[in-house]
This record gives structure tokens, sequence and C-alpha cells, in this order.
């Protein structure tokens, strides 16, 4: 099956920097992205049928593919996205890290377990982990890179093809996956990729895959679920890793140099655009003022532009700036104060400088709304507690930090915090720890991508058991009689009263009768 590709509309991906064009690609529909799903499926069946380990050394290989073409890889990440080297490159290693964790430890967690049968004697049974099939992935434009090696690299170790849907803001990156797996000995075509905006996705969710994981909005998350349960094929499961508004707590006893420099580093990496960006810092009054003069001072001193020596880069679109323009003045008319930053560079430029705003309140976007850009806002609170309960009041739930001179005490805290995980002293390198699960709660979504949770959400379980002693028939088996009743009577005085009591009980009931 084959599709002509230049019937279809074409979009263009522009340079975040200059506004070039960097690629022009179809608009992939219906018919294509059906064929990409069938090309998967046929293709993983001879995946499948290798061992764990044998796909474990596929992925050793991509792992060494990706370090050989880490400047490729992260030329296209910046030619995209217009963030600094640093950051373009840690999007190849930290897949990488991943890649090597699966390689690793995927033949082992993928492998047969035995189960107990308990009273079922003369029984064996095990269970497996089977791979869904096709997995659907739909990445958004903040990591191109990593985001949709997340969903590869345990979906291939766990015996699956992907196709994968990215944002139309950055399909280029990402186009250069397959080829990376080919080269790596990962048969042609179980990974591929399909080019389009949100209609092209939709597709993709109905297009017969598995299962779909989708890292986004959490409004476009919705509609994912709601289509997925609708697909003809009967009701897709899907992974939502959405959006966040994660809150940093500063209490009295923190380093605060450590915590300056932290707090500005999480809400400012990849200018903001991070789904685990620090988007509300909670800080108990005693060290407001400090904190504040701090976090400022240190953030008017990062460089902005698209240079190789700049911390911050642009903006991915005019349309994200817009929505961070909004929310400073927003701020600002409910009474908030900028300490740095707080206007746009001039057009074209899509930067918004790293901007720390001071006197934030609940009611005020800023500190409800998803920003997604450089902006640090600090909101003051009496203690600890009331720190908790604001930073817990929100729909969201992705991660959290605590800042504390008692690590006993950010424990105490992070437990108390409605997310799916917490930092202590420190931000975003919980990323780098590949054998950590990452997911949400609430409207931050469900499901966990990375460390070994992810092999499960790529594979299902299969229960097999098999009899062992050949009986001509069961004893439950039909007809039943009153020896039937007897026997479970029996079965519910030793399984429900267990140890020796219940074993007497239950030898009574079946000599002496009764029932
Ligand atoms: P988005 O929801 O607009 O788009 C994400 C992807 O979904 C794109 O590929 C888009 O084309 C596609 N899409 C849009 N409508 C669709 C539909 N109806 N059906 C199927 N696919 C559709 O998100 P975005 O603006 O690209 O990314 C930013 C968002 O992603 C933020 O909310 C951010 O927090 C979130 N995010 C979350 C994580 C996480 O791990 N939880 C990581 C990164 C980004």
């Amino acid at each position: 099956m084959t599709h002509d590709n230049s019937v279809q509309d074409l979009f263009e991906v522009r340079s975040p920097l200059d506004g070039s064009v960097v690629v022009e690609l179809p608009v992939q529909d219906a018919g294509s992205v059906r064929d990409a799903v069938a090309g998967a499926r046929s293709a993983q069946a001879g995946w499948v049928a290798l061992s764990p380990s044998v796909r474990a050394r596929n992925l050793r290989r991509l792992a060494d593919g990706l370090r050989q073409h880490a400047d490729d890889i992260a030329g296209r990440i910046r030619a995209e996205t217009g963030k600094p080297e640093a950051e373009a490159l840690t999007e190849v290693l930290v897949s990488i890290e991943l890649l090597r964790l699966y390689a690793a430890k995927a033949p082992r967690h993928l492998r047969a377990r035995r189960v107990n049968t308990g009273w079922l004697v003369g029984k064996s049974a095990w269970t497996e982990r089977e791979p869904y099939g096709v997995i659907g992935a739909i990445t958004p434009w903040t990591y191109p890179f990593i985001l949709a090696m997340d969903c590869v690299s345990p979906a291939l170790a766990a015996g699956n093809g992907v196709v994968i849907k990215p944002s139309e803001l950055t399909p280029w990156t990402t186009l250069l996956i397959p080829g990376l797996c080919e080269e790596a000995g990962i048969p042609e075509g179980l990974v591929r990729v399909v080019t389009g905006d949100g209609s092209t996705g939709a597709e993709l969710v109905s297009a017969g895959v598995d299962r779909v994981v989708f890292t986004g909005s959490t409004a476009t998350g919705r509609k994912i679920m709601t289509a997925a349960a609708a697909a003809a094929a009967g009701p897709t499961p899907v992974t939502l890793e959405l959006g966040g508004k994660d809150a940093a707590l500063v209490l009295e006893d923190a380093d605060l140099e450590r915590t300056a420099r932290g707090i500005v580093f999480g809400a400012f990496f990849n200018a903001g655009q991070t789904c685990i960006s620090v988007e509300r810092v909670y800080v108990v009054r005693a060290v407001y003022d400090d904190l504040a003069e701090r976090v400022t001072a240190l953030a008017s001193t990062l460089r902005t532009g698209g240079g190789d020596d700049v911390d911050i880069g642009p903006m991915v679109s005019v349309a994200q700036r817009d929505i961070v323009e909004e929310h400073v003045r927003d701020a600002l008319s409910r009474g908030a104060r900028v300490l740095t930053g707080g206007r746009p560079e001039p057009a074209p430029s899509q930067v918004y400088p790293p901007t720390v705003l001071a006197d934030v309140t609940d009611d005020m976007m800023v500190a409800r709304v998803e920003s997604f850009g450089p902006l640090l806002p600090l909101i003051a609170v009496a203690d600890e507690a009331e720190a908790i309960r604001r930073a817990n009041a929100t729909p969201y739930g992705l991660f959290a930090s605590v800042w504390t001179g008692d690590r006993k005490r950010g424990i105490r805290v992070a437990r108390q915090l409605r997310a799916g995980g917490v930092s202590i002293n420190d931000v975003l390198s919980h990323y780098g720890v590949a054998a950590l699960p990452m997911g949400g709660v609430g409207a931050s979504g469900f499901g966990r991508r990375r460390g070994l949770q992810a092999l499960d959400e790529m594979s299902r379980t299969r229960t097999l058991m098999s009899d062992r002693l050949g009986l001509r028939r069961e004893p439950w088996w039909f007809p039943y009689s009153l020896r039937t009743s007897r026997l479970v009577r029996a079965l519910l005085e030793l399984r429900g009263r267990g140890g020796p009591r219940g074993l007497l009980s239950a030898l009574r009931r079946l000599l002496a009768g009764g029932g």
C-alpha cells in the first residue's frame, strides 16, 4: 500500500531565531498514517521474534550511534528550537542513558515469572510480558529528541514497533530517528515518523495502533483519550504525560545561595519551556526578600539570544511568547512587581528575557495557568504548612521541589505534595536518572515514562497455566454433587481460617459431611 505524498498539503518549519524556513514537510493524511502503522506492524513480527537480549544488543548499538551522531542531532534540535548547544546535546545524552538502562535491565525485567498456584495443586502457572504491537507516540516541541526517545526506547526493548507523530513545530529532529535505528540493526520500517499537525495526530490515534503514548498539553490529552476510547479496533490504552505548574517550596532553613541558583536554573532552562520547570515559588516570608534579591541578581546576568555563548534561547513560537506576555500583563495589573525582565525583545526576536515577579498572588494567571516561559513568580507564605497547602491548590501534579537545610524535613514535606515526583534541594536532575519513572497526577496525566515502569506500560501481561497431573476430571468439574459442595466448604474453612485450625476444620468438613 502506498499513497502519494505529493497530493498532501505541506507545512513549513521555521527557525525561532530568524524565521527562515528550516524544512517543508507533508501534512500526512489518514491513508498514509494507516500505511505507516501497517508497515510498522509487519516489521514488528520479526522484531518480537528476537529474544530480549538480542534486542538489547541493538539498543546498545543505537546508544553508540547517538553518540556518533550527537552533533547532527543537536544541530537539528537547535535549528528548530533555537535552544543553546549544551541543552540540545543534553537531549542526546539523556537518551543514551535511557537506552543503556533498557539494554541492561529489559531482558531480566521482561522474563517469564512463575506464579505459586496456592491451593490449586497440580498446576504450574506463570506470567509473561508481551508487547502491545504498534505504539503510536505523539510528542510536543519542547524536547523533540528526548521526548520521542523516551517512548521509542522502552517500546523497542519490549518488542514493539513505533509510529511517532512529532509536533508540527519540530518534526525535523524526530525524522532522524528511523535512520539511526536502522543503522543500529533495528529492522527497517519498525520505527516510523508521520508528519503533520493535530489532524495527523488524530489520524494516528484511530489508525489501529495498540497503545497511544501522548506527551503534550492537558487539553489535547483529553481529546486523545476520548478518541482512543472510540477507536474502531476497540478502546485503546493511553499514557498521558501532560502539562504542569510545578511548585518550589523554599523553607526558612534553606541554603539560600544553592536555592537561588537551583530555582533560576529550574525556571529558565530551555527558556522555561519545560513541563517540569519551576513555575511557582512559595517562599517562607522570613527569607523572601533575601531570596528575591539573589534570584534577581542571578537572572539579570543570564545571556539571551541565539549564539554559542547564551544561556537562554528564543521562545519556540510567537504564540508561545504571547502567552508569556499575557501572563506578565495580567500579573502587573493585579499588583505584582517586575524585579527583572518583563518586556519581550523587539520583533522579529522571539526572545523573552528571564523575568522575576514579586508579590504574586494566587488569583494571577502566572500562579494558576501553565506559562511555559521564562517566568519566575515569587509568592510569600507564612510557613511550611501554608506552602504545602498552596502548592497543592492546583489541578496539576507533575513535579515539585522542596528547599530546606534539613533533608528529613524535606522528605516529610515532599510526601505531602500532590505530584508525580519531588526533588529535595535539587531541580530537573531527576530527568537525568534514566531509572526514575516520570509522570503526573490529576491534570498532569497518568502512566509513567522512563524507568522500568515504562517497560510495563509498553507491554501487557499474558498469564499461562498448565495442568500437570492429568486426572480424568478435576473434583470441581461437572456433574456437581453433595461432595462438590462439601469440598468447597472444606476449602472455605481451610483458606478462611488459615493455620492448623483451618486445616482441622476443613478435614472435619470433608470427612464428616454436612452441607
Ligand atoms: P500540544 O498538546 O499542543 O501538542 C502536542 C502534540 O499533539 C503535537 O504533536 C500536536 O500536533 C498533537 N495534537 C494536537 N491536537 C491533536 C489531536 N486532536 N489529536 C492528536 N494529536 C494532536 O502541546 P505542545 O504545545 O506541543 O507542547 C506543550 C505542552 O506539552 C505543555 O503543556 C507541556 O507541559 C506539555 N509537556 C508535558 C511533558 C510531560 O512529560 N508531562 C513533557 C513535555 C511537554
